[in-house]
C-alpha cells in the first residue's frame, strides 16, 4: 500500500456495515482519514472511524469495494 492516498482514493465511496444494526451505507475514504464519526442513517448509533493502521483489517466486509479501489495503485 502506498505512503500517502491519493485525493481521488480519499473521495471514492465505500460501503461500510453499520456495527450496531448492520446496515449498509456510503462513506469516503476522507471520512476514515480525518478521523472523524458519522451516524448511521438507520439506527442513528456513532461510528467513529481510527486510523490506527488495522483500518483495512477492520473493514474486511468492505472487501468488495477495495478490490475497486486497487485500480488506483
Ligand atoms: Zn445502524
Amino acid at each position: 500500500m502506498p505512503q500517502a492516498l491519493s485525493l481521488a482514493m480519499l473521495q471514492e465511496l465505500i460501503d461500510i456495515p453499520c456495527p450496531g444494526c448492520g446496515y449498509e451505507f456510503e462513506i469516503q475514504l476522507l471520512d476514515i482519514r480525518v478521523q472523524t464519526f458519522r451516524l448511521c442513517p438507520c439506527c442513528r448509533v456513532q461510528i467513529h472511524f481510527v486510523d490506527d493502521g488495522s483500518l483495512f483489517g477492520a473493514l474486511q466486509s468492505v472487501d468488495e469495494s477495495m478490490r475497486e479501489l486497487r485500480r488506483f495503485f
